[in-house]
């Protein structure tokens, strides 16, 4: 593969580190069909309101919420999308021995679909793949929920206890699942190289995985379109697009 000559120090990096730990955002997504939040042609720069009606409080309180919420899970990106070169690239990592952990704040499980071992993936923010009752806190998988919107409910409850259901990821205004948050943040402390993907890394606490990892004695690299809240402490900052860089820095 022909490489830019500007990547291949962060290549060389790649090449010597032993424990990556890659923090991936909406970004690396947008390439396979899913909008990220904030980005030029994000979900929330084209509707601020949308930001609004994503908190659980609305989502508790509000019917209306709930059955807009549902209409756009039915209709979600994440149905039809495929894995894309940036998700192979770090798929690439694992298999050369060197992925430590995969943190990542996207809900739509493209790096486990791609390849990437489960167990490597730390899911900060859940999964639309799963649902949650909000009173019992029975997980089952989307599928079975969509399908009874399919047969014309709009605001599914739980079939065990009759609770508010949601997708199992964590709405504005919700707790995060703290053992997860801290294997995070474990994993981030052991990084001798991180690489922030595809985020603006403003969302904490996972962003605060980030300065952690610097402070620790890893390597910080950052692959993104925008500037992100960590670019003046980043050994490397890349300004490119995901799905051509990182199969560049990831190695043959
Ligand atoms: P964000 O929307 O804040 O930032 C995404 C960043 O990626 C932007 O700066 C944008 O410029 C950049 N970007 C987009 N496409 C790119 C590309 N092809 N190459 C290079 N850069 C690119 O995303 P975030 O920081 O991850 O925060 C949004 C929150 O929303 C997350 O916590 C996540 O839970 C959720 N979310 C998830 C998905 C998903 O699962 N795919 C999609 C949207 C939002």
């Amino acid at each position: 593969m022909a490489i830019d000559p500007q990547l291949l120090p962060i290549r060389d990096w790649i090449d010597a580190a032993k424990r990556i730990v890659v923090l991936t955002g909406a970004g690396i997504s947008t390439d396979s069909g899913i909008p990220d939040f904030r980005g030029p042609q994000g979900v929330w720069t084209r509707n601020p309101q949308a930001e609004k009606q994503s908190t659980i409080q609305n989502y508790l309180a509000d019917p209306q919420v709930r059955r807009a919420a549902w209409q756009g899970r039915l209709d979600h990106p994440a149905w039809s999308a495929r894995p894309n070169s940036g998700h192979l690239a770090i798929v690439h990592l694992e298999r050369r021995g060197k992925l430590h952990a995969l943190i990542t704040q996207n809900i739509d499980e493209l790096h486990q679909i791609a390849g990437n071992s489960p167990d490597k993936v730390i899911e900060v923010h859940g999964t639309i793949r799963r649902t949650m009752c909000w009173s019992c806190g029975e997980r089952r998988p989307m599928e079975q929920t969509l399908q009874r919107l399919h047969e014309g409910e709009q605001d599914p409850h739980c079939l065990t206890c009759g609770g508010i259901l949601k997708s199992d990821t964590i709405s504005f205004g919700q707790a995060l699942v703290p053992q997860v948050i801290d294997r995070a943040m474990r994993a981030a402390a052991q990084a001798d190289l991180m690489l922030a993907i595809g985020s603006t890394l403003q969302v904490y606490p996972v962003a605060g995985a980030v300065p952690l990892a610097r402070e620790s004695g890893a390597k910080l690299v950052i692959v993104n379109a925008q500037p992100t809240a960590f670019d003046d402490i980043a050994d490397a900052v890349i300004n490119g697009s995901i799905g051509e860089v990182l199969p560049q820095i990831c190695g043959d």
